[in-house]
């Protein structure tokens, strides 16, 4: 029997820019005196109410299956059913029983998702619904000799976390791409950090994106390495591509997850590249 996910209301007690693009919200709620950190790169889907109605999310299956609580949320009416988009929680302050969420304000005015319009606006009191926390599927090896952290501005939140969790003398690269220098990021480590940044981001797709050549220009030690990747689900696939078939990297040491998609919101049915994408990160 898995562990019964979390689900509780979250209210937003504070809000600043980490940088103009990027927000960060703190939030208390009645159920985080239960919450328990699972990975830095934990995620949680966040409920936000539909035109201003309720947020009616269903209660955690006891027995913890997701798939069943999953059911009941797409039995909601659509009309009623709240936009339920993903997150990573990048701190846990368990002693004042908070979250923090780091929230990439993408798309312009009158063109933004729910998730991205309700960071923009949130004030001190507004309130959502979280359900979780879950681990990715691959985890960091432990024993990796380095390694390499790639993804763009979503993927930020859990990179921070990860580097914040070396231990003195770990080896790290970060390949990250955002739009511009101000967009850029300063981390806390006590491992020993190389970060590389890619300007750009946003514009169209090459065969050859900037953040794979990033990747190629790192220059990689010797030994077995772990490559965690994130960020728009085809820049995610050219990564993951590169590694495994230029480096020559173990598929079982790359973890990866899309984390949007392109002209495609999280309502939106996966796609045939979406579903093996999926079976590979099972391997
Ligand atoms: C495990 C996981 C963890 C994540 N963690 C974070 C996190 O900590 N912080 C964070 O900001 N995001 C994170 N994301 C990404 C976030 O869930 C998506 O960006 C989500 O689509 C935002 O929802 P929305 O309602 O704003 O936009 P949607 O309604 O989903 O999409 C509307 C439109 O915006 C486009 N779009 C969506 N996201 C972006 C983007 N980032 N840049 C440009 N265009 C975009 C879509 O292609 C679509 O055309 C995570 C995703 C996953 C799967």
């Amino acid at each position: 029997m898995s562990r019964p996910m979390l689900s509780t209301e979250l209210r937003a007690v504070g809000a600043t820019y980490l940088t103009p693009h990027m927000r960060r919200i703190t939030f208390e709620g009645p159920g985080l005196a239960d919450f328990v950190s699972v990975a830095p790169d934990q995620q949680v889907k966040l409920f936000f109410a539909r035109n201003g109605g309720a947020l009616a999310v269903p209660a955690p299956a006891a027995d913890g299956d997701v798939t069943r609580w999953y059911r009941d949320y797409l039995a909601i009416p659509e009309s009623e059913r709240p936009w339920m988009r993903s997150y990573t929680v990048r701190h846990h302050l368990a002693d004042r029983r908070q979250i923090v969420i780091d929230f990439v304000l993408h798309g312009a005015e009158g063109d933004m998702g729910p998730a991205s319009r309700w960071a923009a606006t949130a004030r001190t009191g507004d309130v959502i619904w979280m359900y979780g926390p879950a681990s990715s599927r691959k985890q960091v090896r432990e024993q990796a000799a380095w390694r390499l952290f790639v993804g763009d501005e979503t993927a930020l939140p859990a990179i921070g976390a990860f580097l914040e969790q070396l231990a003195p003398g770990e080896r790290a690269f970060v390949c990250a791409e955002v739009s511009d220098a101000t967009e850029e990021q300063r981390w806390r480590s006590a491992g020993d950090v190389d970060v590389r940044w890619v300007h750009g981001g946003g514009g169209p797709r090459t065969n050859d994106p900037a953040l794979v050549r990033a990747v190629r220009a790192t220059r990689l030690p010797g030994g077995e390495g772990f490559a965690w990747v994130a960020g728009e689900a085809s820049l995610v696939r050219a990564v993951r591509r590169h590694l495994v078939d230029e480096c020559g990297m173990d598929r079982r040491a790359v973890a990866f997850t899309g984390y949007w998609r392109r002209h495609l919101s999280q309502d939106d049915a996966f796609t045939e590249e979406d579903i093996k994408d999926r079976t590979d990160a099972l391997e």
